[in-house]
C-alpha cells in the first residue's frame, strides 16, 4: 500500500483498525517529498525534521489517551501567506524572504487543536496575485500531471502538492480563484468558502472584500472534513460570520434528484476551449441522467464582473500592500539617503512586476480624478452582480460553470501577457465579488491526458448543497480511480 495516495478519510479509517501508525504516515510522506520535491517544487519551505518529531509526540499522546482527536497525526501544508507562529511565511516574495510570524491565523490554531502536523509552507504567486505560480520570487512550481505546464494559481503549490501525493490535503486561499483553479489544473478539489464563514485572521491581506481560505484535497468528503475544521466564528476578523457549526460531511447523500442546476450561458463564451466544453457537456448529462433538471439561463452581469474585479481588487492590494515600506514591515534597502528614497528602493527592489502593476493600476483608480468613474463604478457593478445570483438562487439551487476556460498552460505562455493571464480568471471572479461559496471538482481530461474543472457555485453559506451535488457527481464518475492507475500523483 503507498500510504501517500490515500484520501484523508481512508488514512483515518487506517488509523482507527491500526493498519498503519501516525509515524508511518509521517515518514510516508517525508520520503515522498525528498523524492518528489526537486521536481515538482511546490514548497517554500519543508518542515520534514519537525513533523516527523511531532508525530512522534502525537502517536505517544494518542496512546497513553491525552489526545483524542480523530485528524491527531494527519499531516497538511499550508500556503505561504497563512501565518505560521516560527515559521516563515514568506507571500512568496523577497518582500517578506525572512519574516517570521509572531502569531498563528486563526485556521493554523485550528489545525493545531486537532493535532495536525505541518509539513511545510507551500509556494504561490507573489502576494496570491496571479493565475499560474510564475509570479513567486523563488521559483515556479511544476504540474505533477505534466512538468512543462503550470499548476495554475495563486494556490498552485497547494494543488500540485496535494496532486503529486506530497501532502494528503492543503490550505488555499482565493481572492479571484486562486482555490479552484489550481485545483482544476492539478486534478484535484477546491472549495472557496462563503465570504466570513472562515476567518481572515492571519491571513495576509491581498483584497481584503474578496479575500477567503479554503481547502485544497484529493475528494469531496476530505474538502468537508477541512471545511469542519477551518470554520467558525472569530472575534479577531470583524467580517467573520457569526453562525452555528455545521457538520459538512452529513450533507453528502449521492442524491441529486430533482436538483434545480443553472448553466449561465455567458460562462460557455468566447475564448472556451472546445474540449473544456465538451467535458462540461457530458457533467451536466451526467446530472440529468441523476435526475436533476438542468436549464441554461442568462447572467448577463457576468460579462462585467471580470473588468469589477481587478478594479476592486487592485484598489484593495494597493492599500494593503502601503504598509510594506522598509521600516514598519518587510526589506528594507540598503541603499539610501533619506527616507523617500528608503522607501522608493525598499518596494522597487522588492517587489515583483506583478504586484508593482498591480499597486499603480489599483492607486490610479483610487486617485481623486479618476474614483468616480473606476472604483465607485466598480463598487455599483458589484452590487449589479450579487443582486443578479440572488435572482438566479431564487430559480436554481446551484450553478454549474468550467473553472477555467481552458486547461493548465505551458510555462511560460502566459507569463509576459498580463491581460492573457487576467482573461483565464473569466469563471472564477465573479463568485468572490458575489461572496458565494464555489467548489472545483475534476471532471475528466483532455486528448493530452491534463485534467477540466468543473465549478459549482451555491448561494451565500449554500456550501452543504455545492459539496452534495459535487460529491454525488464524484461518486458516478469516480475521476480518482479512473485516473490514479495511470497518473500515480503524477511527476510521470
Ligand atoms: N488570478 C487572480 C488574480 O490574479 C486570482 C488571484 C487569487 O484568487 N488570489 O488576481
Amino acid at each position: 500500500m503507498d500510504i501517500t495516495t490515500l484520501t484523508v478519510h481512508e488514512l483515518q479509517e487506517k488509523l482507527e483498525s491500526k493498519e498503519i501508525t501516525i509515524c508511518q504516515i509521517t515518514k510516508a510522506y517525508v520520503e515522498r517529498i525528498e523524492q518528489k520535491e526537486k521536481e515538482v517544487q511546490a514548497f517554500v519551505t519543508t518542515l520534514c525534521k519537525e513533523a516527523q518529531e511531532r508525530a512522534k509526540q502525537i502517536e505517544e499522546k494518542v496512546e497513553n489517551g491525552q489526545i483524542t482527536s480523530k485528524f491527531a497525526g494527519i499531516p497538511i501544508g499550508i500556503k505561504d501567506n497563512i501565518c505560521t507562529k516560527g515559521v516563515k511565511t514568506t507571500c512568496s516574495s523577497k518582500m517578506l524572504e525572512n519574516f517570521v510570524a509572531p502569531y498563528d491565523a486563526t485556521v493554523v490554531e485550528k489545525l493545531k487543536e486537532e493535532n495536525l502536523i505541518s509539513l511545510g509552507k507551500l509556494n504561490m504567486d507573489e502576494f496570491a496575485m496571479g493565475g499560474s505560480t510564475e509570479y513567486s520570487a523563488f521559483h515556479v512550481t511544476r504540474n505533477p500531471w505534466n512538468l512543462s505546464k503550470v499548476p495554475g494559481g495563486s494556490s498552485g503549490g497547494s494543488a500540485a502538492a496535494v496532486a503529486a501525493n506530497l501532502v494528503p490535503w492543503a490550505l488555499g486561499s482565493d481572492t479571484g480563484g486562486s482555490i479552484r483553479q489550481p485545483a482544476s489544473f492539478c486534478g484535484v478539489v477546491g472549495l472557496k468558502p462563503t465570504y466570513g464563514l472562515v476567518s481572515r485572521y492571519g491571513l495576509v491581506a491581498f483584497a481584503s472584500s474578496l479575500d477567503q481560505i479554503g481547502p485544497i484535497t484529493k475528494d469531496v468528503e476530505d474538502a468537508a472534513l477541512l471545511l469542519n475544521i477551518i470554520t467558525g466564528h472569530d472575534e479577531k476578523d470583524t467580517t467573520s460570520e457569526n453562525r452555528e457549526k455545521v457538520d459538512y460531511t452529513n450533507c453528502l447523500k449521492k442524491e441529486v434528484k430533482n436538483l434545480k442546476i443553472g448553466i449561465p450561458k455567458e460562462f460557455f463564451g468566447e475564448g472556451m476551449n472546445e474540449q473544456v466544453k465538451e467535458k462540461l457537456q457530458q457533467a451536466m448529462q451526467t446530472y440529468r441522467e441523476m435526475g436533476a433538471e438542468v436549464e441554461e439561463f442568462s447572467l448577463d452581469i457576468a460579462n462585467y464582473s471580470l473588468a469589477t474585479y481587478y478594479i476592486i481588487a487592485c484598489a484593495e492590494a494597493s492599500s494593503n500592500l502601503g504598509r510594506y515600506d522598509g521600516i514598519r514591515y518587510g526589506y528594507r534597502t540598503k541603499n539610501f539617503t533619506n527616507l523617500k528614497d528608503l522607501y522608493r528602493n525598499s518596494r522597487s527592489e522588492a517587489f515583483g512586476p506583478e504586484v508593482k502593476r498591480r499597486i499603480i493600476l489599483g492607486t490610479y483608480v483610487l486617485s481623486s480624478g479618476y474614483y468616480d468613474a473606476y472604483y465607485k463604478k466598480a463598487q455599483q457593478v458589484r452590487t449589479l452582480v450579487k443582486k443578479e445570483f440572488e435572482k438566479a438562487f431564487e430559480k436554481y439551487d446551484i450553478l454549474l460553470t468550467p473553472t477555467s476556460p481552458s486547461v493548465a498552460f505551458e510555462i511560460g505562455t502566459k507569463s509576459n501577457n498580463p491581460l492573457e493571464m487576467y482573461l483565464a480568471d473569466i469563471c472564477t471572479v465573479s463568485v468572490n465579488i458575489a461572496g458565494l461559496p464555489g467548489i472545483s471538482i475534476p471532471c475528466g481530461v483532455d486528448s493530452e491526458g491534463m485534467p477540466v474543472g468543473m465549478q459549482l457555485i451555491g448561494p451565500r453559506f449554500g456550501e452543504e448543497v455545492i459539496l452534495n451535488a459535487a460529491y454525488a457527481y464524484e461518486q458516478k464518475i469516480k475521476f480518482r480511480e479512473q485516473y490514479q492507475a495511470e497518473f500515480k500523483g503524477g511527476v510521470c
